[in-house]
């Protein structure tokens, strides 16, 4: 496998071609931002742990049968993947209430509904990634209604799957925002990652935030956080690498 150039680089990930063309190479970056980039920081090592836990939880999702695009670790940052053309939503799947969904409708965080919320938001950097529903998504040709009801279904059986793996590490699974692609021959697989950055996490004891939430609320000991999660996940999970 021969990294090729870059075809693509985010806030925490870079993504190179390969000399295989349905295959990409992800590379972890340390770098962290939130509120729509206006707070920056590198977070030393942040981006190894993160590799290595979206790593274990991406090989758990496909055990449980979710088709997703993580191949194989490469190396402390880097991970082989299949090549996917990503639907530009961010879908998020909320089992307790926080962040904007407490803000914006003036619900105490840490409420627990009596359904699973899913939200969709237009990945659009310039208009701040707006919510938006069904309709919108359909209305602006990003997805027809039969992929919406795949992408649910999955966000589902993704939830039911970390729900019980978070439980079984002593942690609440609040929130997590995660994306799709679609595969050359039209498939609609998970993608992106799932780590600390993604999603909410709480200790189910204590209640302690061990997500990025400690970053963006300045919270402190923000690396300890994503550690003590990879600690965890690595009791219960095979090593990835
Ligand atoms: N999230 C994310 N990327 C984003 C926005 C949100 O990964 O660009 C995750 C976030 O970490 C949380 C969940 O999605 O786990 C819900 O976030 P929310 O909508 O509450 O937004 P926030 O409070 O982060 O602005």
């Amino acid at each position: 496998m021969e990294q090729l150039g870059m075809l693509y680089e985010g806030k925490a990930k870079q993504v190179y071609l390969t000399d295989e063309r349905d295959k990409v190479i992800i590379r972890y970056k340390d770098d962290a931002t939130a509120f729509n980039n206006v707070k920056k920081a590198v977070i030393a090592n942040k981006g190894v742990l993160n590799n290595r836990i979206s790593a274990m939880i991406f090989g758990r999702l496909r055990d449980a049968g979710v088709e997703n695009h993580y191949i194989s670790t490469l190396g402390d940052r880097d991970q082989l993947c299949r090549r996917v053309e990503i639907i530009p939503l961010e879908v998020v799947v909320r089992n307790v209430i926080a962040g904007s969904m407490a803000r914006r409708l003036g619900i105490e965080e840490g409420t627990i509904p009596p359904n699973v919320i899913y939200d969709i938001c237009y990945k659009a950097e310039a208009l701040g990634d707006p919510l938006v529903n069904d309709h919108h998504a359909v209305a602006m040709g990003i997805v027809t209604y039969d992929e919406l009801r795949v992408i649910y279904d999955m966000a589902d059986r993704i939830n039911a799957t970390l729900k019980a793996l978070f439980a079984s590490t002593g942690v609440t699974l609040v929130d997590f925002k995660i994306e799709f692609g679609r595969t050359e021959d039209g498939r609609i697989i998970l993608a992106d990652e799932i780590s600390p950055d993604t999603c909410r996490l709480w200790d189910a004891e204590t209640g302690e935030k061990l997500d990025k939430d400690r970053f963006r609320r300045d919270l402190g000991h923000v690396i300890e956080a994503y550690e003590e999660i990879y600690v965890r996940l690595s009791r219960v999970v095979g090593l990835a690498l």
